[in-house]
């Protein structure tokens, strides 16, 4: 069977390698004679699945001793909320860059909660460009910094985050997390859901550093960070498979080389898309600005909104999924995550090259 030319924005494409493993051990995995998720979640068979999830994970991010994984629920929707519930107290305040709708839902959440500022915004450019990260500085009380690395809906994309900022900084990587090397000590906390670069939706991923996980009996149980981390994320039964592909997706990662090696293949991805638009006289016009070009999420619109709208029903017709702009921009979006193949993308040059040629 051909696999589809998916570029869908998440959920989205998984290498197909996991999705064979995953065939092979569907009806008896392990030798237990039943499937994995007619597993119990308290037995050795599925522990080892957890704790290896967990353990290349560690590996793969080099993450350091002094920081606890967590495989949560809600989506890094939850997070919004979990995040100022655990980490923003009565006397503090927490700072925002807003650079997507995203991040402004993060903010919106956290001011039901407590105080809350915007440090930075570039919301008066319909976000396509992420602020000078030297520039951003917050109050050293405050509670934390928030930031949201990748921009799915823009298409922009941190290329290096704030220096000067001595408060913990927050990541929602949910749309490039895995995608280049990043130093986690420099975070206090980095969310995903895992429904674009780490696996199925189901299950949100949550790294933070030991220090601020802090028990406060006040919490809702199921909404501190203290007992799922208590627990292994084990308090109650979690999204067994969805942390079983997701523990596929990451022996992938690995088979890859690494992050290391997976970034190779998403700079050459992005590079063959990005050309095909700057070497198309303005045929093709991308959203972002070149210095904060997402490497994940390629945002462009074409001259009218007409030849926008055959350009996609023409993609459609020959195969390409999910090249629709997200609802509330409109125009075009090649969403190109680990999974996506590079013959995949070339594919989709190939197509927009001659798309171009048939209606300039
Ligand atoms: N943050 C970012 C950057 C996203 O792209 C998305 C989903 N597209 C979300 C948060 C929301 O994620 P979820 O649907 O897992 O709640």
């Amino acid at each position: 069977m051909k696999r589809a030319y998916n570029f869908n924005a998440g959920p989205a494409a998984l290498p197909e390698w996991v999705l064979q493993e995953a065939k092979e051990h569907w009806l008896n995995f392990n030798d237990t004679g039943m499937s994995l998720m007619e597993l119990s979640h308290r037995s050795a068979d599925y522990e080892a699945v957890h704790n290896e999830a967990k353990e290349l994970l560690t590996s793969l991010l080099s993450i350091p001793d002094n920081y606890e994984i967590l495989f949560l629920q809600g989506g890094a929707s939850l997070q919004f909320t979990m995040i100022p519930m655990n980490l923003l107290p009565k006397n503090q305040t927490a700072y925002y860059a807003l650079t997507g709708i995203w991040s402004e839902k993060a903010l919106k959440e956290a001011s039901k909660l407590g105080n809350t500022a915007i440090s930075i915004s570039s919301k008066n450019e319909n976000y396509s460009y992420i602020p000078n990260s030297e520039q951003i500085e917050v109050p050293k009380d405050a509670a934390y910094l928030h930031i949201t690395s990748n921009n799915t809906i823009y298409g922009t994309q941190w290329s290096s985050y704030p220096t000067n900022v001595s408060v913990p900084l927050i990541a929602d990587m949910s749309s490039d997390i895995l995608s280049t090397p990043i130093d986690v000590s420099k975070f206090g906390l980095i969310y995903a859901g895992a429904q674009k670069n780490l696996g199925p939706s189901g299950v949100t991923v949550v790294i933070i550093r030991k220090d601020l996980i802090k028990e406060d009996a006040a919490l809702p149980t199921m909404l501190s960070f203290h007992t799922h981390a208590k627990n292994n994320s084990l308090f109650n039964t979690p999204p067994t498979l969805a942390i079983y592909l997701l523990s596929l997706v990451l022996k992938w990662v690995k088979k890859q080389g690494g992050v290391e090696g997976i970034a190779a293949i998403n700079n050459e991805k992005a590079k063959h898309l990005y050309d095909v638009i700057d070497q198309s006289n303005g045929f093709y016009r991308g959203h972002a600005e070149e210095t904060s070009r997402s490497k994940m999420n390629v945002t462009f619109t074409l001259q009218s909104e007409n030849l926008t709208k055959a350009f996609l029903q023409e993609a459609k017709e020959a195969g390409f999924v999910g090249l629709n702009g997200h609802r509330s921009v409109g125009g075009c979006r090649a969403s190109i995550y680990n999974a996506v193949p590079l013959e995949h993308v070339m594919e989709l040059t190939k197509f927009m090259k001659e798309f171009q040629r048939k209606n300039q």
